[in-house]
């Protein structure tokens, strides 16, 4: 992508040298020319204007301030070990304060000195007051030389690369020692009718331009050009892996719809399907007749009727002559998909099997010979279902549940288990939002079930505060008088499994003090139990013997108790939006109204607010993913921990969205009218893919 100057080690940079570059490189993976010039500056800052001390105030962001160094002490033992030095202008003292690098920074300052201060100032005890500023020994040139760079970039640092001068402004002059040099050899990866289209800045302009702005205008053309370079780039690759897996794997082609699909639709499918469902039941029946191995990802909440459209899919597979199977993440999931579909299918129609790791040796060999046979038409399991000895005569058809709990590799794994590999459907009702999914899943079909049946009560949602507790377990009775049954669910606070188990611990106490045999039956699981022992509890709710359950968050993906119509999730504030909308899911699967209760500290924190209201306003997953986005940012939403993907340099998922989803039509444009991208003007396009140095995890994709 770039010239090969770009990709020598950052070790021969005038000023850096073997020893920085060790740190440059633990400390922020800058190994290359190139990964210094991709440390931009995370703001810029106006230096041509200077604050008085008595102006300033905690609302200011960082500032740059004159001053006179009048003494300096280092205060403290240890860990309350500081440097404090008091400056003063023509307006007034303030304070400076250091706790790291102390050592160092003691020497650089001298008494009587007049210095440039710049940092972000705060107000202790009513005196003005700066922590760990830059300083500049004043000079009138100095700052006439400033007066040349009016936006001045601020780099991210650390204290150890401090230690080794490389503080924001150590990290400008390499950056600009390098532009000077190299600038040059920045070349163009975009082709110039892209760059016409949208106005574009090229690409050693937009370099210089986001270290060394000319003026604010040409910072945030620099910054869109790169950030869309970035999205370009990105989904330039994701489209073509699509595009690759198309032409290397053929798809089965099921051409007709017959008696299995048609008896199920017309004798058994006891109600209407949504238009959600039957839409995305003609986007899989497109796939699928095609030729091209379809991969397709379903979001959809929990009750919007994903199964259904998942099992009618299989029947047309069957129909066309083909095995199908569903992977579930957990046993318990695993069983119960085996218990609906057998429950909505009837005995005398289709056989299905179930394999885990409890199937005994005996019915496990029934199955796999039913399985090479061809007779065994649907197979529902966990992981063992992927095992090298489980052989398939014919699989055609693959359905995922749950997708992030299952790996890149694993999918791989299914497609092997025939020689036109089978189509694959990835189930999930943690919904991401749409500009996710263009990534995470950029190279996947994405389908939507975005309603729910109808006639479907809404769960209601109430947040209680503490003060309420009283009201809750009347609540509770009422309900369980009414034959309901209930879980509480208590948060699992991963710093402290101690904590968690008194937490569950002192609410399971409390519960049973207030609901006390022989009247009340109390269920309690969590992660501290042996699997037989966790299943057994369980079991034990699910047949109705006990009224409660209560338990962490290990039944977030499990059970599914129709009669369950109440969720009390306590200390609600502690969860995150996405975890609070699954938990919610847990209920509302029966006829009668459904309840979720939050309750909460009375103290909440500005996010914990909106989390809670959030969830008492809207039942939408896909509602909540966006403003889970919003709040948290894409790297920490649900599933997406792991995904290098999402870990973009100047792009930012949560507001670049509108230009995310521009380039992306615009990408399938392009591949659309070119897709060996082997037109002249495309040519450049082409270097994206060869380079290992783009920024990006390309190998996470591929
Ligand atoms: P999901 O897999 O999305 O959680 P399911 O397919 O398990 O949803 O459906 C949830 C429940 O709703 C099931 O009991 C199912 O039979 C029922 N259901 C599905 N689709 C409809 C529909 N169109 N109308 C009424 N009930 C439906
Ligand atoms: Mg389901």
């Amino acid at each position: 992508m770039n010239g090969q100057a770009l990709q020598t080690p950052v070790e021969y940079l005038k000023g850096v040298g073997a020893t920085r570059a060790e740190v440059l490189k633990k400390e922020l993976a800058i190994y290359t020319f190139d990964d210094l010039l991709k440390h931009f500056p995370f703001r810029h800052i106006d230096r041509t204007r200077f604050y008085k001390i008595k102006d300033i105030n905690d609302d200011l962001p960082y500032v740059q301030v004159i001053a006179r160094l009048l003494r300096k002490e280092i205060l403290g033992e240890k860990h309350t070990k500081r440097l404090v030095a008091i400056v003063q202008d023509d307006t007034g003292i303030m304070e400076l304060v250091w706790f790291q690098g102390i050592k160092w920074i003691e020497k650089t300052l001298i008494p009587g000195k007049a210095y440039v201060l710049f940092g972000k100032p705060s107000s202790f005890n009513g005196k003005a007051q700066m922590s760990h500023p830059e300083m500049d020994l004043y000079s009138p040139e100095a700052a006439k030389r400033k007066g040349n760079l009016t936006l001045q970039p601020v780099y991210s640092s650390t204290e150890k690369l401090k230690q080794f001068t490389l503080d924001s402004k150590g990290i400008q002059k390499l950056v600009a020692g390098l532009l000077e040099q190299y600038g040059n050899t920045i070349s163009e990866n975009l082709p110039l009718y892209i760059l016409n289209r949208f106005k574009l800045m090229g690409r050693a302009d937009a370099y210089r331009n986001f270290h060394f702005p000319e003026d604010a205008i040409k910072l945030a053309e620099a910054q869109h050009r790169l950030k869309f370079e970035e999205l370009f780039v990105l989904q330039l690759k994701l489209l073509r892996t699509k595009l690759l897996r198309v032409q290397k794997f053929k798809g089965n082609i099921f051409d007709k719809v017959g008696t299995y699909f048609n008896e199920f639709y017309h004798h058994k499918l006891p109600f209407e399907l949504t238009n959600a469902q039957k839409r995305v039941l003609k986007e899989i029946r497109q796939d699928t007749q095609r030729g091209v191995q379809m991969n397709r990802l379903l979001q959809g909440d929990v009750g919007s009727g994903k199964t259904i459209v998942a099992l009618m899919s299989m029947l047309i597979a069957i129909d066309n002559g083909f095995q199908t199977c569903i992977m579930a993440p957990t046993e318990i999931l695993a069983n119960q998909h085996y218990q609906t579909i057998k429950g909505v299918i009837g005995d005398d129609f289709l056989e299905v099997a179930l394999l885990t790791g409890s199937t005994s040796q005996k019915a496990r060999r029934v199955i796999h010979e039913r399985l090479e046979s061809g007779e065994l038409k649907i197979l529902i399991g966990t992981h063992a279902l992927i095992e090298d000895k489980v052989q398939y005569q014919n699989l055609g058809f693959v359905v995922i549940d749950e997708q992030h709990r299952f790996g890149v590799e694993q999918r791989a794994k299914l497609w092997r288990k025939n020689t036109i590999p089978p189509h694959v459907l990835v189930m999930t009702a943690t919904p991401i939002p749409r500009t996710l999914a263009m990534t995470l899943y950029g190279d996947l079909d994405v389908s939507v079930i975005d309603e729910l049946p109808a006639g479907r009560k809404p769960i209601e949602t109430l947040h209680f505060y503490e003060s309420r507790r009283l009201r809750m377990f009347g609540f509770m009775k009422e309900e369980i008088a009414k034959g309901r049954q209930i879980y509480v669910v208590y948060p699992l606070i991963k710093e402290s499994e101690k904590l968690d188990l008194k937490n569950l611990e002192d609410g399971t106490e409390i519960m049973r003090r207030e609901f006390p045999l022989p009247q009340y039956h109390i269920s309690i699981v969590h992660g501290k139990l042996k699997p037989a022992e966790k299943e057994a509890e369980m079991q034990r709710f699910i047949k109705g013997q006990t009224q409660i359950m209560v338990a962490t968050t290990v039944i977030e993906v499990g059970v599914n108790v129709p009669n369950a119509s109440v969720m009390i999730i306590e200390n609600a504030e502690r969860f995150g939006l996405s975890q609070l909308h699954q938990l919610r899911g847990r209920v509302g699967r029966g006829a009668e109204q459904s309840y979720c209760l939050l309750m909460s500290k009375d103290k909440l924190s500005p996010d914990g607010r909106v989390r809670l209201n959030t969830m008492v306003k809207t039942n939408n997953g896909f509602e909540i993913s966006e403003i889970d986005l919003q709040l948290r940012g894409p790297g920490n939403i649900e599933g997406t921990q792991q995904s290098g993907l999402l870990d973009l340099k100047v792009a930012d998922l949560t507001t670049d969205q509108e230009l995310l989803i521009q380039i992306r039509k615009f990408v399938e444009d392009v591949f659309a009218k070119d897709p060996q991208l082997a037109a002249p003007e495309n040519q450049v396009l082409n270097q994206a893919f060869q380079s290992k140095h783009a920024g990006l995890s390309w190998d996470k994709i591929s």
